[in-house]
């Protein structure tokens, strides 16, 4: 019963640290910090500049490394897509999810960097992809953390709480 971070390509290793005492309470599951992956060029698409998160979650899930472990959460510092969206923060597919922490950033919309507000974004898209590799689905409540967040405004907002009835469908 864990879960393992896995680094995909150039990361800051502070971000996994943080994450993994707090994502080991919330999920109430042994957090470990797992091999990390090489950059994902195979995902990288040039006309948008961007990284496909499903081909991402793709090697993730196929990765035997990883094949232990109960929950996979890949994290990347690449902006990530999907056809249909501009972006998407993360994504999960099953077991295995993915967040991107190119927009996390408030250097990524020309405001000062906030290294506490980049933290609490990064735990709040962190909780939401594993929410789904736990089965929940998103939420209608704007101050859960299942909440689909189609902008920072909404991550911001909803923060890493699940609400009553997600909480009662975890745990
Ligand atoms: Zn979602
Ligand atoms: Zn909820």
């Amino acid at each position: 019963m864990s879960i393992v971070l896995v680094p995909i390509g150039k990361l800051d290793k502070e971000v996994n640290e943080a994450l993994k005492d707090t994502l080991s309470k919330v999920f109430n599951r042994r957090v470990s910090v797992g091999k990390a992956m090489p950059e994902p060029d195979y995902a990288f698409n040039e006309k948008r500049n961007q990284y496909l998160s499903t081909a991402i979650l793709s090697v993730l899930m196929e990765e035997k490394e990883y094949a232990t472990y109960e929950k996979v959460l890949g994290i990347v510092d690449h902006d990530l897509y999907v056809p249909e969206l501009n972006f998407v923060f993360g994504g999960a597919i099953r077991k295995v999810a993915v967040i991107s922490l190119a927009r996390l950033r408030q250097g990524f919309y020309g405001l000062q960097e906030d290294s506490r507000l980049f933290y609490k974004r990064t735990l709040t898209e962190a909780v939401h992809e594993l929410g789904h590799t736990c089965g929940l689905g998103h939420c209608r409540n704007p101050q859960c953390v299942m909440f689909f967040s189609n902008s920072l405004m909404d991550t911001d907002r909803k923060g890493s709480e699940f609400c009553p009835v997600c909480k009662n469908k975890l745990y």
